[in-house]
């Protein structure tokens, strides 16, 4: 690739924002960088440290004692907290609920601010999360908000776990998607918002490969077909 791009991927939980980002890195041949996971391993480390995720004077304490950092093994992103690696930890319902608690404290967003971006300096990134084109990469060439009906939403996740072999039950799944999605929302710093100047794509009604096929189309459209 000649010039540097960023693509900013926002949406709501369940949106096949991490699904799509992945695929289209690969086609692009860009890095693809899930910054949910790394808000995840902001919470585990808290309730590793038996700190309450929301108690913003005791996890601002903690925050200096954690280093994080980010590999990419056969391509796949995994997270390290000082040195070890806790990938497999990240995707759980409670890591969930524990990384939109964090994600909400001002100290937590500032610290996790700057290393964002400079991954965005260095690379051509397809970024993924809740405020990469309103906050993180402001001047991102291709910003798109992904979101799907919320009940189709809570489906895919409900199939996610599922197939993971948990004993998911659908309702549950469907009340702490919305928990998780009306907190992400009123949260009064960088809440999940669509940028002004975001396509928004609703996937309700799309398979994975019309839905790769839609955002490919964006991006060719806001790249002038560089892509
Ligand atoms: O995308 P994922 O479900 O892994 O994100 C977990 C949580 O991390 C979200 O519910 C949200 O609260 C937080 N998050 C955020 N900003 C981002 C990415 C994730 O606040 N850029």
């Amino acid at each position: 690739m000649d010039k540097k791009i960023s693509i900013a991927i926002d949406g709501p939980g369940g949106a096949g924002k991490s699904t799509l980002a992945k695929r289209l890195a690969e086609r692009l041949g860009c890095v693809y960088v899930d910054t949910g996971a790394i808000y995840r391993t902001v919470g585990l480390y808290v309730r590793r440290n038996d700190v309450s995720p929301s108690d913003a004077e005791a996890v601002e304490k903690l925050l200096p004692t954690l280093d994080i950092s980010l590999e990419y093994v056969d391509g796949k992103q995994r997270m390290f907290a000082n040195g070890e690696d806790v990938t497999d930890y990240l995707r759980t319902p409670e890591m969930s609920m524990y990384a939109s608690a964090v994600s909400a404290l001002p100290c937590v967003r500032a610290f996790l601010l700057e290393s964002q971006r400079s991954l965005a300096e260095r690379y051509s990134v397809i970024m993924d999360g809740r405020d990469i084109g309103t906050v993180v990469l402001p001047d991102a060439d291709v910003k798109i908000f992904l979101t799907a009906d919320e009940r189709e939403r809570a489906r895919r996740r409900w199939l996610e776990l599922l197939d993971r072999g948990e004993d998911a039950k659908y309702a549950t799944v469907l009340h702490e998607l919305q928990q998780r999605d009306a907190a992400d929302s009123s949260r009064a710093i960088a809440p999940l918002a669509a940028a002004e100047d975001a396509v928004t794509l609703d996937t309700t009604a799309l398979d994975l490969d019309q839905s790769l096929e839609a955002m490919l189309a964006i991006i060719k459209e806001k790249t002038g077909g560089a892509k």
